[in-house]
């Protein structure tokens, strides 16, 4: 039949060619932005007598209608998302981590990719927190703040700020944080992995647990352990495949949770921490296109652009969760799907990377602490801004992935150099917006690193 009659053929949905999800994620991101700073600007501001009451908002001038729909309706909406993510995180580390030990098929071989991961992480560190610690020391940040600003934005956030101080007291020596690496109880650590309220050191701790038992498979004959194994890619297949129906609301999820945050914030926040915010971007961005566009083009083989651009889908949804665990699942995808590394370098290096390297974070520490003791008027010599250099990579190391993993350590960098640790109230206002963009910084680092020790693999594996 050459003719299809108009009638049938009106009853067929034009066919609409599908969005790709990075897309779809990145319109939900910026129309949740865009509305939530709308909002605020409507709820907050006494823009015509009348409209805005003020007896409605509270201590932070947000107006109850606006708080509670962040309250009852975004914030609950981006959980759903989160913790369908959540779930199965524990699960897959340790599957994906596991898998890629047997999968590199010999310690020889484990050793020199973790060697090369370390070494990668410890350079991409480095060059994080002196990129950081060279703009705080160009720009003075911390210079522009009045007294009064000071004041009135410690006493906002007080609360947030001393329960931040409480645990960094409750903080452990290097040596127990180095032993809490190996879990005396991993079920124990994997219970408390997300939280923080693991015995030992957590996710790490995890990480350590499954690497181990990697190790082991590879030393059992194959036939004893095949069952062991294909349970594992199960466990890791299944996990995919829960982290595929959070994706489907990923839009949404990511919409509501940036609503959530720019409806609270506001730009105010911004405009008073300004120098401080646009230091942090400054550093972010030089990193971001200048030491990973340099690592990728010389270490990986690949052209920077063409990198971002397979990554976006990661880069997006690491901006809408502000966490790298909840990041992992689609680190993982992209370096299957788009960079087409090998499942076992891939699944190694970005699992441990996920927790263990947090370029980011480590040059955001290095800002804070910076900035801080420009605003408390405590001068660092030299050796000291070197403590927060090292310590701030070692923080990035010890952070967990999670949305403000942050905030504890940078605490425990700025009493060990004299600056008083409450004074992180000062910036609490602004963090999670800078949280966002440092971990976009952070799953681009790992999954730089993947490309460059995958490219490093085959070329040793060819030699
Ligand atoms: N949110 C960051 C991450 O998950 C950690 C932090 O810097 O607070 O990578």
């Amino acid at each position: 039949m050459s003719e299809v009659s108009p009638t049938v053929s009106s009853y067929h949905a034009p066919q609409r060619k599908r969005r790709p999800l990075h897309l779809k994620i990145l319109i939900g991101l910026v129309l949740g932005a865009s509305i939530g700073l709308v909002a605020n600007v409507v709820y907050t501001q006494p823009v015509v007598a009348g409209v805005q009451d003020s007896l409605d908002a509270d201590a932070n001038g947000i107006h109850d209608h606006l708080d509670w729909v962040a309250v009852n309706i975004a914030d609950p909406v981006g959980k759903v998302f989160l913790r369908l993510v959540f779930m199965v995180v524990v699960p897959l580390v340790f599957a994906a981590l596991a898998l890629g030990v047997v999968g590199l098929g010999d310690v020889r071989r484990l050793g020199r990719v973790g060697g090369r991961t370390l070494l990668f992480t410890v350079a991409l560190s480095m060059s994080a927190v002196t990129i950081g610690v060279v703009l705080v020391n160009t720009i003075k940040p911390g210079g522009g703040l009045k007294h009064e600003q000071r004041e009135a934005l410690r006493a906002q956030y007080a609360g947030g700020a001393a329960a931040l101080v409480q645990k960094a007291k409750q903080a452990k020596s290097l040596k127990d944080t180095l032993l809490d690496i190996i879990p005396e109880n991993p079920l124990q650590e994997m219970v408390g992995a997300l939280d923080g309220s693991s015995k030992g050191n957590g996710m790490l701790a995890v990480m350590f647990f499954a690497l181990i038992i990697g190790v082991a498979i590879t030393l059992v004959p194959q036939d004893r352990t095949r069952t062991l194994v294909s349970l594992l890619e199960g466990v890791f297949d299944v996990c995919m495949v829960v982290i595929g129906f959070a994706m489907r609301i990923a839009p949404y999820a990511v919409a509501c949770l940036v609503f959530a945050v720019t409806a609270r914030l506001g730009i105010d926040i911004l405009h008073k921490l300004m120098w401080f915010v646009l230091t942090a971007l400054l550093g972010f961005t030089i990193h971001m296109l200048v030491v990973y566009s340099l690592t990728i083009r010389f270490f990986g083989g690949m052209g920077p652009l063409e990198f971002f651009r397979k990554i976006s889908e990661a880069m997006v949804t690491a901006f809408g969760t502000s966490s790298s665990n909840a990041t992992l699942p689609t680190a993982l995808r992209v370096a299957k799907d788009t960079l087409r590394l090998p499942r076992e370098v891939a699944h190694f290096v970005l699992t441990v990377g996920a927790t263990g390297n947090q370029n980011g974070t480590a040059l955001y520490e290095g800002v804070v602490v910076l900035f801080l003791a420009q605003v408390f008027g405590v001068d660092l010599t030299i050796p000291q801004q070197i403590t927060v250099v090292l310590m701030s990579v070692l923080a990035g190391v010890g952070t967990a992935g999670v949305p403000g993993g942050s905030l504890p350590l940078i605490v425990i960098v700025l009493q060990s150099v004299g600056v008083p640790g409450e004074g992180i109230g000062i910036i609490l206002g602004v963090d999670r917006i800078l949280d966002m963009c440092r971990t976009v910084l952070n799953v681009t680092g790992d999954l730089a690193i993947a490309t460059c020790v995958s490219r490093s693999e085959s070329r040793t594996t060819e030699a």
